[in-house]
């Protein structure tokens, strides 16, 4: 970045897609490129899946102290999802907010909306699948979930982005990697030229 860019008072990024879409690759090499992003780590009391791990993936609590964490104002929005609590840390949006920084956040759509609702300059992208067909073949090739799980998962789908579409900000469509990146880094530079949002009172202007 160069020194004259203006970076936007912290820019609060919500990724939201069906699963299967690829939003979370997407998100980890936006975070090995972009070194002024933060993944926001959210809490949930499910108990960890195969290889993840506790403060990479999520901080797995029980349901005691996910409550008194939310009594202690510590999310920036929280949910129920499938019987299991799930919550933003406000932390991730103080440290985006002091450090002019990009804060990211995969969540879903309920929890995209919950932050912009606070936060109305928060930028929600929701990632499509090209085809239903394809986003049943990712998910049929992951092996990891029975038919039942399957069928499951595409009905959400289908909710998750008609909600999706119909609220968020920007679409981008990942049926070529590269292209959906591409376009999703197009969308914060765009986003931090943005009249209101770039900071451009440190500029020697006179303006
Ligand atoms: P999973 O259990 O498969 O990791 O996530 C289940 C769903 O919860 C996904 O749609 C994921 O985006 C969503 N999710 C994960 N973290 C949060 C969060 O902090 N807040 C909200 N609202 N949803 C979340």
């Amino acid at each position: 970045m160069s020194e004259t860019t203006i970076l936007p008072p912290g820019l609060l990024l919500v990724l939201s897609a069906p699963s299967g879409a690829g939003k979370t690759t997407l998100a980890h090499r936006l975070l090995r490129e972009t070194p002024q992003a933060n993944f926001s780590i959210s809490v949930t009391t499910r108990r960890p899946r195969g290889k993840e791990q506790e403060g990479v993936d999520y901080h797995f609590v029980d349901v005691a102290t996910f409550q008194a964490k939310i009594e202690r104002g510590e999310f920036v929005e929280w949910a129920e999802v499938h019987g299991h609590f799930y919550g933003s840390p406000q932390s991730t949006v103080d440290i985006a907010r002091a450090n002019r920084g990009v804060a990211i956040f995969d969540i879903d759509v309920q929890g995209g909306q919950a932050i912009k609702r606070k936060h109305p300059d928060a930028v929600l992208i929701f990632v499509l699948p090209p085809s239903m067909e394809e986003l049943e073949r990712r998910l049929r090739d992951r092996q990891t979930d029975s038919d039942e799980t399957i069928r499951r998962r595409m009905l959400a789908a289908r909710s998750e982005m008609e909600r999706g579409i119909a609220a968020y900000d920007y679409v981008v469509v990942n049926d070529d990697f590269d292209r959906a990146y591409s376009e999703l880094k197009a969308v914060i530079v765009a986003e931090g030229c943005r009249r209101g949002r770039a900071d451009v009172s440190r500029l020697k202007l006179g303006v």
